[in-house]
């Protein structure tokens, strides 16, 4: 008898979460297909960061060594005002778990080739990519996945019992299952600035937040020599004004950094989303990463939760797929993950808002009061709820 189904999960998209969930998924011998529809690993440097829970994750299915070796350890974290004047300072501890630094600084295209080349040598999944997945069709035992050959223009079903859909921000996936994406967009566009470094300089290391309310300033080492800024357009500048890199160069000298210290390598646009989709699971698909939940990058945990959420839906339905859970137990995927994605949506929220000197006076001066000797020092006003 021909065996119903060709696969047990069908992950669409292999960016960060479908990457995750593919080695997750393998690890535990569950079959997967996953279907990307772009031949190479986008080109930007997006997510600049992962911490202690991201490298557990990793440990979890074997990479953590493989993917350290293109990490930088994160020293600190500082606010700080084009005077001088340092607003506030978050030096890491030692983490709790393990062996692990507590942040470490990547560089991402190159953490998504290392995961995926240890999916490839660790897991029996496959991955097509240059394919699109152009169908999901669903019933009461499994998923339908159509997705059509780029090249080719070959379009091929693939049966599975499950299907996640880890197809980033635009998700195909959330539209074709008719998910509402709730929140909003800010009306900022940021210009993001990739570089390398020629020349390093004092404190290139520190993750720094140039506060401000006119020009507030991302500056952030990556692993690797790689240097971002990221930079709000102001409301009379627009796209058109930044689009060559010659038109770039005015923004990083008004940093006062020159053509002696760094090659602008790419740049891009972007706005910031507080958005998540109304339902993460409809039937037998279930929503991870970007196409669940965007948040603005400010406390570094859009591809974490990402990551976070991969990990969660895949080591649950090896408990199913494997009749010890019930097919009801996949629902707390959801429960578990959508509040901790709220806590960070609102913490970058919160972050942003030093960075635009968005704070009042009360609420800075907490931020910056020194602890009183013999007490513990009061909880950042940041994370207050
Ligand atoms: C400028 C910028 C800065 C950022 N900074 C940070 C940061 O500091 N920290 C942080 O944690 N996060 C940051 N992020 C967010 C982070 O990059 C994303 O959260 C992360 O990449 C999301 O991973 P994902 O796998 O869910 O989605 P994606 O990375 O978007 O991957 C989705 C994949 O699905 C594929 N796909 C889409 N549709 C289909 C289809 N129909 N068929 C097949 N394949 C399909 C796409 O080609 C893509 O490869 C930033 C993002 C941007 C844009």
């Amino acid at each position: 008898m021909t065996h119903p189904y060709d696969v047990d999960v069908a992950i669409i998209g292999y960016g960060p979460s479908g990457v995750a969930a593919a080695n997750t998924l393998g690890a535990r011998g569950v079959s997967f297909t996953a279907f990307e529809r772009d031949r190479d690993i986008y080109p930007r440097a997006r997510a600049v960061t992962v911490n202690d829970w991201t490298m557990r994750i990793f440990q979890s299915f074997g990479a953590d060594e493989a993917v350290k070796r293109d990490m930088d350890v994160m020293r600190a974290l500082r606010w700080i005002t084009y005077a001088g004047e340092e607003l506030y300072r978050v030096d890491f501890p030692p983490s709790t778990l393990g062996g692990n630094a507590r942040f470490y600084t990547i560089y991402q295209p190159l953490m998504e080739a290392t995961l995926r080349e240890h999916a490839e040598r660790h897991t029996g999944g496959s991955v097509r990519y240059g394919t699109e997945v152009v169908g999901v069709e669903q019933d009461a035992d499994g998923v339908t996945v159509t997705a059509r050959d780029l090249t080719t223009g070959r379009t091929t079903t693939t049966r599975a019992r499950y299907a996640l859909a880890c197809d980033g921000g635009s998700s195909p996936t959330r539209e074709l299952l008719g998910v509402q994406l709730d929140g909003d967009t800010l009306d900022v566009t940021w210009v993001v600035i990739d570089t390398y470094v020629k020349r390093w300089w004092p404190d290139r290391n520190l993750l720094t937040f140039w506060s401000d309310r006119d020009r507030p300033v991302v500056d952030i080492a990556l692993a690797r020599g790689h240097h971002r800024w990221e930079i709000p357009l102001r409301p009379e500048e627009s796209r058109a004004d930044f689009a060559a890199p010659g038109q770039i160069w005015p923004l990083l000298k008004a940093m006062g950094v020159s053509e002696d210290d760094v090659e602008i390598h790419q740049h891009a646009f972007y706005k910031h989303h507080l958005r998540t989709a109304d339902r993460w699971r409809v039937g037998r698909v279930f929503l991870v990463g970007d196409a669940a939940h965007l948040m603005p990058p400010w406390a570094g945990s859009g591809m974490q939760s990402g990551i976070r959420d991969a990990f969660d839906i895949s080591w649950k339905l090896t408990y199913v797929l494997d009749g010890r859970m019930p097919d009801a137990f996949l629902d707390t995927y959801e429960t578990e993950r959508r509040p901790n994605v709220a806590l960070y949506t609102s913490l970058s929220d919160q972050l942003g808002k030093i960075v635009r000197l968005e704070l009042s006076e009360e609420e800075m001066s907490e931020l910056t009061a020194p602890p009183v000797a013999g007490e513990p020092a009061a909880e950042p006003p940041l994370i207050r709820r």
